[in-house]
């Protein structure tokens, strides 16, 4: 038996200590000029970002979860207003359409690739629906052509959740640019992260852009003269210094996600009562996460994170079940993939600096964990007594 290794899920520090220096030098420029708030800096990135992804504009936001709230407000999504939406993603995606008094609408996910179905969307789009939100999850893009026909059809726009697709692309379309925009977040730990919050919104429409560009800073373009009720909502200079450092590696760390998933799905491809993900052929996954579905999901995850394999549950509730989405009237039963995925994925470790005998490990230990369990029912614990 290998001796007991501890593989976490992710570890930033390795990255760290590769780029200390440059974003030593970086944090530095920033500090020197004591210019914080959109100085250079941020326009830089959001060059970078623009061309990266091969849109026009770009503009750089408080995380995440404001990119996708700043897009539905430009877009002027408003209270009785439904956004088509996925049930399976993370909170924010469906908050930041409540929070604007608008009603999510979830729809079932296509069970292999974990995103929002396209059929679903075409049968959800009412004369209330004022856009779809669809979140290419785990760093895999949605198939794009057949949401964007049934809704541009009514003149719906389609906003992308690109939070954890930085990079990836579709039909050789890059995430975020396919839509009507494109949100991402700088979360620390999303395959771009920053050191703190931050998040970035790519659009090729020059109005949405500059309503984003004026809604980020309390609804002005001009210095207190406000034009909107805006928020307060920048990334700051210190994020976009240590994101143009990092952004010159990302295509690199994507690279070696995938290739730590093609050594996973050679190595666990087949083992009873374990799938591994499926990547369309028309795609490039970029593997923010490797979620496996495993029937016997909690058993597996107690059983790893026991012998020292860091993994996760991504996401243990689907959104329709939240009970701060229980006005929707949402119920058990209702989303069946969502709910199937929630009982079964779980993540594996795929961070890019992952050395390849810790793979071997957490691949010996989910061998082992089929192995020992072969043979034993789900439910052998719990056998009636005989009496
Ligand atoms: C991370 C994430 C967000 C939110 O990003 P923050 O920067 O944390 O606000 C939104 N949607 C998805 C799918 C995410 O993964």
């Amino acid at each position: 038996m290998q001796a007991k290794m501890q593989v976490k899920l992710l570890d930033l520090v390795r990255q760290y200590e590769k780029m200390r220096d440059e974003i030593g030098a970086a944090l530095d420029e920033v500090f020197s000029s004591q210019q914080f708030i959109l100085n250079g800096k941020v326009a830089e990135l959001e060059k970078r970002i623009a061309s990266f992804c091969g849109v026009r504009r770009a503009v750089g936001v408080a995380s995440g979860s404001d990119a996708l709230l700043i897009s539905l407000m430009a877009l002027g999504i408003g209270p009785r207003d439904e956004v088509v939406t996925t049930p399976y993603t993370f909170f924010s995606t469906a908050s930041a359409i409540t929070r604007l008094g608008a009603h999510p609408v979830f729809v079932d996910i296509d069970p292999r690739t974990y995103n929002i179905d396209p059929a679903g969307v075409r049968a959800a789009l009412t004369s209330r629906t004022k856009a779809v939100l669809v979140v290419h999850l785990f760093g895999q893009m949605c198939d794009m052509n057949p949401i964007l026909r049934a809704a541009s059809g009514r003149g719906i726009p389609v906003i992308e959740d690109a939070c954890q697709a930085i990079g990836s692309a579709y039909r050789g379309r890059s995430a975020g640019s396919v839509g009507r925009a494109g949100c991402f977040s700088f979360f620390p730990t999303k395959n771009l992260g920053g050191c703190g919050d931050g998040g970035m919104i790519v659009t090729d429409d020059r109005d949405l852009a500059e309503r984003a560009r004026s809604l980020r800073v309390h609804g002005s373009r001009k210095r207190y003269f406000h034009e909107a009720v805006g928020i307060n909502s920048r990334l700051d200079e210190i994020q976009a210094a240590v994101l143009s450092v990092k952004l010159r590696y990302l295509a690199e760390w994507n690279g070696r996600r995938r290739a730590h998933a093609a050594f996973y799905d050679e190595a666990l491809g087949g083992l009873d009562g374990i799938v591994t993900p499926h990547a369309e052929s028309n795609v490039h996954h970029t593997y923010h996460q490797y979620v496996i579905r495993a029937g016997r999901r909690d058993e597996l995850m107690e059983f790893l994170r026991r012998r020292g394999v860091g993994c996760e549950i991504y996401y243990p509730v689907p959104l329709h079940l939240q009970e701060c989405f229980a006005f929707l009237g949402g119920e058990r039963g209702d989303l069946p993939e969502a709910e199937r995925a929630a009982a079964e994925a779980l993540a594996l470790p795929v961070y890019p600096e992952l050395t390849e005998q810790e793979q071997e490990y957490v691949v010996a230990r989910i061998r082992e964990f089929v192995t020992k369990r072969r043979g034993s029912a789900p439910d052998a614990d719990k056998r009636m007594p005989s009496g």
